[in-house]
């Protein structure tokens, strides 16, 4: 019987658990504060802050939003991150992706304070994750691991093979499964668009996780029996409904389900997780700048 995971459902234990932490730092006198900061206007860039603004909300994070004019010079980015960088209320700062195309992100991401970058995507950060120390582990990638845990797949001397090698999802991903910790020492491959026969590494694996971005590139042809099935993928595909296209991961679901042990569903798997993982890291920031303890979910 395939066990499909519910994402919302362990994300759901996930923010339970981090509004006791958050009413431990209350009692110090701490409220954790997480900025987001949008350059854009694109309506799911949009869309995305939002949410993350009404998960502060909901969980009693502060939420700080600003929004930049997407024709702006850059530097206007840069003197709010410097802002932010200095605001004591602010203890995570997200600048949501991707950027105008006269703004260097990678300017951009270095400039955020190493302790606030709650994505994790500051080289200090991505250096103390391949160091196998993480301050903060990217999002999308720690939801992952949370995600295999709930479910008690221990990735411990398993296969794993990683669809994508993207420094947001696929590289650090990697990091976290073969790190010789918990949650970790998985034996991991991690393939791209280069990769020679793509479906030779997936069907030998124990763990896939598909992180590519093309609809349906995995179906069960390219899966051992047994699998767990991972679908970071989210890609909107035409179709007959009200905003004329759905939503759709990178492994086509009703197949792969004829052979996967355990699989996510999209939507509904990893995507609540990349949200609850941000949480988790500005609590997580708020403790480490007030040198308080908090015990984390
Ligand atoms: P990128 O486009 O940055 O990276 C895609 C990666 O997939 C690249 O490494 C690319 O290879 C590889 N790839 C593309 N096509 C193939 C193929 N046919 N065979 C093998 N490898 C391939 O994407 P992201 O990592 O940012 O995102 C990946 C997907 O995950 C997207 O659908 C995105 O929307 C989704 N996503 C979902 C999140 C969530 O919370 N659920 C969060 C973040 C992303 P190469 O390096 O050679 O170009």
């Amino acid at each position: 019987m395939t066990r499909v995971l519910d994402g919302n459902a362990v994300a759901t234990s996930i923010r339970d658990g981090l509004s006791t932490s958050i009413d431990s730092l209350g009692e110090q006198g701490v409220t954790p504060g997480l900025a987001t900061v949008l350059m854009s206007d694109d309506p799911s860039s949009e869309t995305y802050v939002s949410m993350k603004q009404r998960d502060c909300e909901e969980v009693g994070i502060n939420g700080i939003h600003v929004e930049i004019d997407v024709e702006a010079p850059a530097e206007e980015l840069l003197s709010t991150i410097a802002e932010l960088n200095t605001d004591p209320a602010v203890n995570g700062i997200l600048v949501q992706l991707p950027l105008p195309d006269h703004v260097d992100k990678r300017a951009v991401l270095q400039a955020i304070d190493p302790m606030k970058d709650v994505d994790g995507f500051h080289p200090e950060n991505v250096g103390l994750l391949v160091a196998g120390e993480p301050r903060y582990k990217p999002c999308t990638p720690h939801g992952v691991q949370k995600l295999l845990e709930a479910a008690d797949v221990d990735p411990d001397g398993a296969d794993a093979v990683i669809v994508g090698r993207s420094d947001i999802v696929g590289k650090p991903l990697a990091n976290l499964l073969f790190q010789k910790q918990q949650g970790g020492n998985a034996t991991v491959t991690v393939c791209h668009s280069h990769t020679d026969d793509l479906a030779a590494k997936t069907s030998a694996a124990d763990i896939v996780v598909a992180a590519a971005g093309v609809p349906n590139l995995i179906d069960e042809t390219m899966l051992a029996e047994g699998a767990t099935v991972i679908d970071v993928g989210v890609n909107a595909v035409d179709a007959d409904t009200e905003k004329g296209y759905r939503l759709t991961g990178d492994v086509d679901f009703e197949r792969a389900k004829s052979v996967a042990d355990v699989i996510t569903p999209v939507p509904g798997g990893v995507g609540p997780m990349t949200r609850a993982m941000l949480l988790y890291n500005t609590v997580k920031a708020a403790g480490l700048q007030h040198d308080i303890s908090v015990d984390l979910p």
